[in-house]
């Protein structure tokens, strides 16, 4: 199964913002979505950083709400993690694993066409462990 899968199920709506916004503008924006994170992109749609909800925490942590103010282009992460729609989900899941994020932007060719969060890559595990023991009690049923 690959990531135009589950990007085929949730849509293609993906809420971005320019860097020049604030870290302000991106908080906004996280609770009007009711989203984790924000992809970061330039006017072509190309990826330039990330900021996530635990961004946001640490910032407010370390420097108060006048961090709010800060442009995202100075507290985003710039280096960012992508897959490509034709990647396979446990790929993604390892990826996720190992960079300790619960976000990958999707990107083809130079622009960003999606988004896939850990809730994403769950439900469709649980959907996928439930149509298989479906399969497995049909079996075992029909034999
Ligand atoms: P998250 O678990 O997605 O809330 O993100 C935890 C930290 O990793 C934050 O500092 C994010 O900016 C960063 N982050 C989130 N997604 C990615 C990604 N795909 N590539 C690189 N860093 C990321």
């Amino acid at each position: 199964m690959t990531v135009s899968v589950i990007l085929a199920h949730k849509g293609k709506d993906i809420v971005t913002i320019q860097p020049e916004g604030t870290l302000g503008a991106a908080v906004a924006s996280l609770a009007e979505h009711r989203i984790g994170a924000i992809v970061v992109v330039d006017s072509h749609m190309a990826v330039e950083g990330i900021i996530s909800e635990r961004d946001v925490v640490r910032l407010i942590g370390e420097r108060g709400v006048e961090a709010l103010a800060a442009p995202l282009a100075s507290v985003m992460t710039r280096s960012v993690v992508t897959c490509t729609p034709d990647e396979t989900i446990p790929v993604i899941m390892e990826r996720m694993t190992r960079g300790r994020f619960r976000h990958v932007p999707v990107v083809s060719g130079d622009k960003l066409v999606g988004i896939i969060s850990i809730g994403d890559v769950v439900k469709f595990r649980v959907e996928e462990m439930e149509r298989e023991s479906a399969q497995l009690r049909d079996y075992i049923m029909s034999a």
